[in-house]
Parts: C-alpha cells; sequence; structure tokens
C-alpha cells in the first residue's frame, strides 16, 4: 500500500528528515511515536505533498505508483486522507457545504455527522470558534466522507478530552476495521491504543527512525525509560 524508501526532507533550509524507510501492507496500522520537533508532521505532510517540504531524496509508492511529485490533489484522489494536527480556519465556509462538495450521499453525511456528533455543527464555519474536540471531530468527519484507503492522522487525540477521545477513536477502529483500510497515526500520548491497536510501531528521533516493533511494546518502553532508551537503539 504504502512504501517509502529512504526519503529525505528539507524544510526551508533545515534537513528535517533523514534517511526514513517503513512500509505499510494493506490493512495494516502503524503508530509513530517521539519527541516534539522530531519530524512527525513533517513526514506525514511529505506523504500527503505540502509543497513547503522538499523531498531531496528517495522515493515515496503508493500502490506502486511513484507519488514523490505528484501534486497534493492527486494524491487525494488516489486515496490518501489526512487529519492535520492544526487545520487552518475557514471563514465562510460552512462545514454542511463542504461535506456536500466532498460526498453527494446525503444519508452518509447524516450518518456520519451523528456518529462523530458534528451534526449540530454543520452550519457553522470551518473550525472558526470550535472547541479543541470539535475541530478534531469536523476533521475525522471530512476524511471519513473521503473513504481514503490510506488514512493519515496527525496526533488525533492532541488538544482532546478524554469524551472525545472516545468518540474519536471509535469511530476510527470501525471505519479501519470495516473498509480494510491502512493507517499511519501519530501519538504524543498513546492514549489511541485503547481503541487502535496497530501493527506495527515506530519512534522517530531528531528526523530519524530509531525503533520498529509492536505499538504497545513501543509505547510501554518510552513510559518505562524515556525517549533516551529509544536513541540508544538506533535500530537500523
Ligand atoms: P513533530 O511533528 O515531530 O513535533 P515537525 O515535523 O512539526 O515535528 O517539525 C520538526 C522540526 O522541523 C521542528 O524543529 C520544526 O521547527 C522544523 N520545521 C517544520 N517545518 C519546517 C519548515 N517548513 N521550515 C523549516 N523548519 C521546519
Ligand atoms: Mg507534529
Amino acid at each position: 500500500m504504502l512504501k517509502i524508501e529512504n526519503i529525505s526532507v528539507k524544510g526551508g533550509d533545515s534537513l528535517i528528515l533523514k534517511d526514513i524507510s517503513l512500509k505499510i501492507n494493506k490493512n495494516e496500522t502503524m503508530v509513530i511515536f517521539g519527541p516534539n520537533g522530531s519530524g512527525k508532521s513533517t513526514l506525514l505532510k511529505s506523504i500527503i505533498g505540502i509543497s513547503n517540504y522538499k523531498i531531496v531524496k528517495g522515493r515515496i509508492f503508493f500502490n506502486d505508483i511513484d507519488i514523490t511529485n505528484l501534486p497534493i490533489s492527486e494524491r487525494a484522489k488516489i486515496g490518501i486522507g489526512i487529519m492535520f494536527q492544526n487545520p487552518p480556519k475557514i471563514y465562510g465556509i460552512k462545514i454542511l457545504q463542504l461535506a456536500r462538495y466532498i460526498s453527494k450521499n446525503e444519508l452518509e453525511i447524516k450518518e456520519i455527522a451523528e456518529k462523530l456528533k458534528v451534526d449540530m455543527l454543520l452550519k457553522r464555519d470551518l473550525n472558526v470558534d470550535l472547541s479543541g474536540g470539535e475541530i478534531k471531530r469536523v476533521e475525522l468527519f471530512q476524511i471519513l466522507l473521503q473513504r481514503p484507503k490510506l488514512l493519515l492522522l496527525d496526533e488525533p487525540e492532541s488538544g482532546v478530552d478524554i469524551e472525545n477521545i472516545s468518540i474519536i477513536g471509535k469511530v476510527l477502529n470501525e471505519y479501519i476495521k470495516k473498509t480494510s483500510c491502512s493507517a499511519l497515526i501519530i501519538t504524543h500520548t498513546g492514549y489511541i491504543l485503547d481503541y487502535i491497536k496497530g501493527e506495527k510501531g515506530c519512534v522517530i528521533i531528531d528526523g530519524r527512525i530509531t525503533c520498529k516493533t509492536d505499538p504497545q511494546t513501543v509505547f510501554d518502553m518510552i513510559k518505562k525509560y524515556g525517549y533516551e532508551k529509544c536513541e540508544e537503539c538506533k535500530w537500523r
């Protein structure tokens, strides 16, 4: 499904990601851990193709198509959906307008909106004056309407209370199970593991992958020893 081969990525003049390789098969979820500023969001933005990040080395493949230089809109069209850590506010665009642009199926819009408890937010401007939990639920609502084959989730639980984590976690888990899609999930707190177990886990420190094993083991090790232990490991 997704294959990343030795990519190095620059943002401005700084080299943020260094020689990253990973593979996610169909029906597989990978959970990424790492301290603040280690390059996790940059990795997801490079996969979706945000233009301020330049892949200076390596290649990204999605279903055997080389997407390294594909525009962001094309990547979305072939089935990659992303939930950003800090999505922008858009004045004048109603959430329902956007939903109807993504999906022509009113029943589906209604069903997913109810599941994510965003039905009462549909007439609001996109992300304007929404709470942290509401922003994340609205983000997820838009992504699920796109029916992606690969879900990229950047800290879906950040800035969100326990009740919202539970809604988001359950809906995400159900979508992953039902559609056999693949997912790449960044987590800082590990809370999402209560809902999505994931098959693969890794740690990114200073732009490099330092550990690859199952997500729960990674999380337990981080809780016990902190990220310093991951640095010692230097997985290659
Ligand atoms: P994480 O998501 O792991 O917290 P990020 O990927 O957001 O980390 O950022 C990694 C590092 O790269 C940070 O030091 C950040 O300031 C820097 N960075 C991110 N984007 C850019 C950019 N466009 N230009 C220059 N530096 C950037
Ligand atoms: Mg980040």
